[in-house]
This record gives structure tokens, sequence and C-alpha cells, in this order.
């Protein structure tokens, strides 16, 4: 890429961060461990969304088996399920969060750029800067009180997020390079707004990537630790129950992109492929706060609406595993009814299909209806909803019955959501305002629950 073509004749680079901080080698090294440094960092360090009573804790993964292939014909990610250690009690619905590490070449390329290959283990600490002209300056939460350069860019910041104006600007100021210095200057001004839409925000230009453009570009370490992001956990859903296989353990489906994958997913992958039943690998997990999102024993007499697209179909997985083994329990209880839309590219995309043609074989599924993208119409989970409307909307409207959807991304919640407001108009006789209307009570009355990956 030519960096010239992005440089206007005239622009007012943006307001640069600054650096108050200080990194102080204190001599020795540190033996690299597989230790996730932000376990290091006590209590003041908090986990978003975690349980109260719990702490992230390194888990042995038990297992992985890959669930979908990649097809790259039809844009079809690979889906991995592993199966992990578990140190706490969950129901299916439940979330866990995953602690992940950037790639160790991608560390080793930026600590070569720092030229800190040579002090890379060494122990150091950061202090708030003699100079410091910020008066509430603070020590991040997430480094610990003694790291060394590899462990914090390993575990507590994030290399692969979007750079926003001021860091740009700053960036500008720790390169040699005319170019560069012009190029980032000018993307964090007003004027080159356009530059920063289509570069940054359109086609996804990362720090690491602007860090490779600009070959000169040398931030300091104490300027990073300040200023990158925390490398923050991950939500996964809980895709089995606790009554199938003991509940010391669990599982976890997830997918890969092919292109660029993502810094969780990656680690899970590369994890799973080093790990032997002999020489197990581990993950560093803790629980989060349940929410309406679950099924529970309580459940068994109820109804379900399950809608899930793709991957989403992870967490109905332990919910309807749940029901077997409850209905296998209390045989002289009586079950409610479980319907199932999903949605995926093929019919090999549709994770655990013999599973479920199994459950529906046996009604436990009382409704399977499945579609698949790259098929025949209908093609997509809300043209079937709107086929069968009318069952759909009475099914609902039953006191005992709840809907819950599952997909991974907002815009698909939403045509689902589109799609179900389609069907209480046309069979309830409703007007779009009436509809929505509807829409709210459900949610508030905790009959529609949505868990959207974002
Ligand atoms: C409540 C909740 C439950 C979730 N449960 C699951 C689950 O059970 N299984 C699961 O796979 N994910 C689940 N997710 C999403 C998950 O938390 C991560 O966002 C996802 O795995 C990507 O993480 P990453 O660190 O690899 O990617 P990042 O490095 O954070 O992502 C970089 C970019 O790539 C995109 N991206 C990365 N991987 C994918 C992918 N596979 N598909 C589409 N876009 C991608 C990201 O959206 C982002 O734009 C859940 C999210 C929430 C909020």
């Amino acid at each position: 890429m030519d960096l010239g073509a992005y440089i206007l004749s005239e622009y007012i680079p943006a307001k640069p961060l600054v650096c108050n901080l200080e990194v102080c080698f204190t001599g020795g090294e540190q033996t690299p461990t597989k230790v996730c440094a932000q376990l290091k960092c006590g209590d003041v360090l908090k986990f978003p969304f975690a349980r109260l009573d719990s702490k992230p804790r390194s888990v042995e993964i038990k297992e992985s088996k890959v669930l979908v292939a990649v097809d790259k014909a039809t844009e079809t990610k690979r889906v991995v399920e592993l199966t992990l250690e578990s140190t706490f009690d969950y129901q299916p619905g439940d979330t866990i969060g995953i602690l992940p590490n950037n790639k160790p070449e991608q560390v080793e390329s930026l600590l070569h750029r720092l030229e800190l290959l040579d002090q890379a283990d060494a122990n150091c600490h950061f202090k708030i800067a003699l100079n410091c002209a910020k008066k509430n300056a603070k020590l991040p939460a997430h480094i610990p009180a003694t790291t060394s350069p590899r462990e914090i860019l390993t575990h507590s910041l994030s290399l692969n997020f979007v750079p926003q104006k001021q860091l740009l600007s700053a960036l500008a100021g720790f390169t040699n390079d005319d170019k560069e210095r012009c190029f980032l200057s000018c993307l964090s001004s007003k004027q080159a707004t356009e530059h920063y839409q289509s570069l940054i925000l359109e086609q996804g230009l990362l720090f690491m990537d602007i860090l490779k453009l600009c070959v000169n570009c040398r931030p300091s370490l104490a300027f990073l630790a300040e200023h990158l992001p925390r490398l923050l956990p991950r939500p996964y859903s809980i895709a089995n129950s606790p009554l199938e296989d003991g509940d010391r353990k669990l599982r976890v489906i997830y997918s890969l992109l092919s292109q660029r994958p993502g810094v969780t997913t990656s680690m899970l992958e590369a994890a799973a492929q080093q790990s032997s039943p002999e020489h197990p690998n581990k993950v560093v997990i803790y629980p989060r706060i349940s929410n309406q999102f679950r099924y529970t024993n309580q459940d068994l007499g109820s109804n379900q609406i399950l809608i899930a697209v793709g991957t989403g179909l992870a967490p109905f997985l332990g919910f309807l595993a749940h029901k077997e083994e409850l209905m296998k329990q209390q045989s002289q209880q009586e079950s409610g009814h479980s319907w199932l839309y999903i949605g995926a590219k093929t019919p090999k995309a549709i994770l655990k299909r013999e599973k479920l043609l199994a459950w529906h074989q046996s009604s436990l599924l009382e409704r399977l209806r499945i579609c698949y993208s790259r098929g025949e119409s209908p093609i997509y989970v809300q043209e079937m909803l709107e086929e069968d409307c009318d069952d759909l909307v009475k099914f609902l409207m039953k006191p005992e019955t709840v809907l819950y959807i599952c997909a991974d991304g907002a815009k698909i919640s939403q045509s689902i959501a589109s799609g179900l407001s389609r069907c209480l108009q046309k069979a309830l006789h409703l007007t779009e305002e009436e509809a929505s209307q509807v829409f709210k009570e459900l949610k508030t009355q905790g009959k529609y629950r949505e868990d959207v990956w974002l």
C-alpha cells in the first residue's frame, strides 16, 4: 500500500495521547510460563460478568472434536467442540468467560519492533513518570506489579483492536520516517475522515496492521502498557447438560474464521491441536453470572420454541440433552413440548444433525425445522417461522411456552425478530405497532429470551 496516497496537503492532526508511565527493569529474568498474567493482578482486577463466588482458573482440555469441516465453496466455517474440565456448577444456557492470549509469533514480532528481544523475559515494573502532568494518572490494573515485556504483550494487552485517532496521532511521534509520520498524523485528522473510514472501519486495519505498514514506527513499551486496551475475556455458551457426564466437565463449541481468525478462537484452536490425553493443554476460564437464558430442572414441564442460526445452536444442544436426562430421571412427570427451528449454510453445517434427528424421532423434539441458506426455499429461519405462522403464534401464546433465540450476529437476530413480528400481525390480525407492543410484553413477561453473540 502506498502511504503517500493517503496524505493530504493540509490537515490538523488529532491531539496525541501522551505517555505517563515509565518502565523499570529490575534485574533477573522470568521463566516464561503459561500462567495468565491477569491472574497475578489481585482482586482489584475484575473479570466481566464473573460470578461472585468464582475466580478464573486454568482447566484441562479433555477432548476436542471437529463438528463441521471448513468448506470454502459455501464459506462454511470450521466448528470445533471442546470438552473442558469444570470446577463449578452450571446449567444449560450458562456462559463461561475464556481468557485469551495473543499469538506467540505476533508477540515476538512486536518485541523485535520495540528492540526488546534481549529483554523479552526480563523482570520489570511500571511506575508513573516523574514529569507526569496528568493528575489522576494510574497504573493499569490488568498489568501485574512485577512482569516482563513478553508477559504483558502475551496476556494483558490487546494487539488486535481498532486504533483510535488520538492513538494514531501519538504513533506519529514514534517514527523517524517522514512519510510514515505524515500518514499517521493525517489519518488522525478530521480532514482525513474518509480515509479513516475506508482503511480502518471498512478494510478493518487493526493496530498491528498499522505497525506492519509503518515499519519504522517503534512505540515505547510504557506507552503501549498505558494505551493499548486490556485483552478481555470472551464469552462462550455451555453446550451440554451437567447431567450428561457429570458436572465435572463442560463443553463449548466455537467457530473459526478461515481468513483472519479471531484472537480467542485462534488460541483455542492451537491449544486443542497441541493437547493430548497424556499431556492435556489448559485454558483459563471462569463462570459468568446466569441470566434468564437457561434451561433448568424447573423447565421440564414447560414448552420451548428454540430458534438458532449457525453455531447459535450450541446452548440448545445443552437444553435438549438436559431435557433428555430429566425425562429419564423423572419418567412419571409430564414434560413440555419443544420446537426447534435452525438455519445453516448446508446440511453438513448443522451441528450434531444425527442427534437432532434422533431427538425428533423420539418426540423429545416435537417439531424440528431446518433450512439451508445455500439450498432451496425456504432459505432463512424467518421464512420457516412465517410458514408456520398460525401454529407458532398459538403455541407461543400458551402460558407455559418460552421462546429462545440464539444467533451469532445482531443483524440475524433482528431479521428473525421482524419475521416473528410479521407472524404476530398475521395470526392475531394486528397492525405493526400493535404487534410491536405484544413483542414488548412478551419480553417483559420473560417469554422472549435472546442471546446475541456480538
Ligand atoms: C453471550 C455470548 C455467548 C457466546 N457464545 C459463543 C459460543 O458458544 N461459540 C462461539 O463460537 N462464539 C460465542 N460467542 C462469541 C465469542 O464470545 C467471540 O466473540 C468469538 O468467538 C470471536 O472471538 P475471538 O477472540 O476469536 O475474535 P476477536 O479477535 O475478538 O474478533 C475479531 C473480529 O472477527 C470476528 N470474528 C472472529 N471469529 C468469528 C467467527 N467465528 N464468526 C464470526 N465473526 C468472527 C469478530 O466478531 C471481530 O469482528 C458468544 C458471545 C456472547 C456475547
